[in-house]
């Protein structure tokens, strides 16, 4: 595939952040001219173009077409091929994804719903060093997509670009409404919905999505910052992550963090890194008050919090990865209790004095990673108290389907 688009072009960005985190090879080809637009595409001006432009392998173009657009064009947004599942899982991240290879491999009737691409969070690292069996690490996206054609191999059915928006639990069935207006229903569900980044709240914000300011690593946009300062928000291991990879092509990297040290929130490896590298430079006591530019962001104002002095640095490109927030909106009307933050509080974190709360329907007491409605799910980081890791959410999603059968045997 070939993707033509001008420099700065947030369309652009969402079609190949959504390509890269998908494993689909493409080319990008930046348009900056009438004469870049005649020499690729044959089309005199660039005005008259809609940009950005998909062209599949078979020479077919695409105008300004949106993700869902593209993936639908690909085959991959498809119908639920059952009215009634075994299971259903919401989010292919780790989690999800563990949990739909071991589900599909123990003959469940599955259907994995993702409403955006495979992957997750950890789709967008450019490099997980930590997990177990890859020494020289391994890409997130391939990561993911491996696990995907496992899941497919044991018989996975999944849909893509469909987000579960509310769900009713009745007569031993979760029933989910979708944002596109269908309906699934299913005698158990994991929800792997993960966390959704936060953002930094600053009035202008908005404006430069994309056009300069990324939300996470931003893992498809390193090629682009060749000679550039960038600038990266937080000092968890994703911001790490994307500080290394950043390095190996931008002339300097940023790190700009409200601490006083990278120790207490980054694992060893990346504090050695970091400090060793020429490239990197990190702001203690810092953070992000300010942007500005025109088409795109030009400049950013940092804060010392200490005393509140301003300084004024010109990038082009700003990457914030300073956690999120969980994606549990869909369980706001259940049963289902979540914590004040809004990870969903599952097993003996559901106990108070040893008693299970009311809305609680079974003798027994919550399985380890079941929340408060019987027979409803949670694993990977969108769970209360859940460690937040590649490892532990692939785990997770394991152990959830070990649940899943305990539950389905006594409900039969
Ligand atoms: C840049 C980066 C680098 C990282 N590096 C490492 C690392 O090196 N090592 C490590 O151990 N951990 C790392 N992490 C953390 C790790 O990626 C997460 O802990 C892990 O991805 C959590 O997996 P998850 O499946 O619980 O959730 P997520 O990965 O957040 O996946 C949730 C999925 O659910 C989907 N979803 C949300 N709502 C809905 C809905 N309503 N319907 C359908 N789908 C929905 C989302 O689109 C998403 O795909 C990194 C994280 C980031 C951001």
């Amino acid at each position: 595939m070939r993707l033509y688009g001008q420099p700065n072009s947030p369309e652009a960005y969402a079609l190949r952040d959504f390509l890269n985190r998908s494993v689909v090879e493409f080319d990008w080809v930046e348009l900056t001219c009438d004469a870049d637009c005649d020499n690729e595409l044959g089309l005199p001006s660039l005005e008259n173009v809609r940009l950005p432009v998909v062209e599949l392998p078979s020479g077919e173009r695409m105008f300004a077409p949106t993700v869902r657009e593209v993936a639908e064009r690909l085959g991959w947004v498809t119908q639920p091929r059952f009215k009634d599942y075994d299971l259903s899982i919401y989010g292919a991240g780790p989690a999800g994804l563990s949990a739909a290879v071991y589900a599909a491999s123990e003959g469940l009737r599955t259907v994995l719903v993702e409403r955006q691409a495979i992957g997750g969070q950890a789709g967008t690292s450019s490099l997980i060093e930590n997990y177990m069996g890859f020494p020289q690490g391994i890409r997130g996206a391939e990561l993911a997509e491996r696990a995907r054609q496992q899941a497919v191999k044991f018989g996975i059915e999944i849909l893509l670009m469909r987000e579960g928006v509310k769900s009713e639990f009745r007569n031993n069935h979760i029933y989910t409404e979708m944002a596109d207006g269908g309906k699934m229903s299913a005698k158990a569900n994991i929800c792997a919905t993960g966390i959704e980044y936060r953002r930094l709240d600053l009035p202008n914000e908005n404006q430069f999505l994309n056009l300069g300011v990324f939300y996470g690593a931003g893992a498809s946009e390193a090629p682009f910052c060749l000679n550039e300062h960038v600038f990266v928000i937080g000092g968890g291991n994703s911001a790490g992550q994307a500080t290394m990879h950043f390095s190996r092509y931008a002339t300097k990297v940023t790190m700009v963090i409200r601490g006083d040290n990278l120790a207490t929130t980054l694992s060893h490896y990346l504090v050695k890194r970091i400090s060793e590298s020429e490239k990197i430079e990190v702001l203690f006591h810092s953070e992000v008050t300010g942007l500005d530019g025109d088409k795109g962001l030009r400049q950013i104002e940092i804060s010392d919090r200490r005393n509140g002095t301003k300084q004024i640095f010109e990038t082009q490109r700003l990457f914030v990865c300073i956690g999120g927030v969980p994606n549990t909106e869909w369980a706001k009307d259940t049963s289902i209790i979540r914590d004040a933050a809004g990870y969903l509080v599952t097993g003996s974190d559901l106990l108070k004095n040893g008693q299970p709360p009311r809305c609680w329907t079974l003798e027994r007491d919550p399985f380890f990673l079941e929340t408060s409605v019987a027979g409803s799910f949670a694993a990977g980081d969108v769970r209360h108290n859940s460690i937040k890791r590649v490892a532990s959410a692939a785990g997770e999603g394991a152990m959830a389907v070990a649940f899943v059968h305990k539950y389905l045997e006594e409900s039969a």
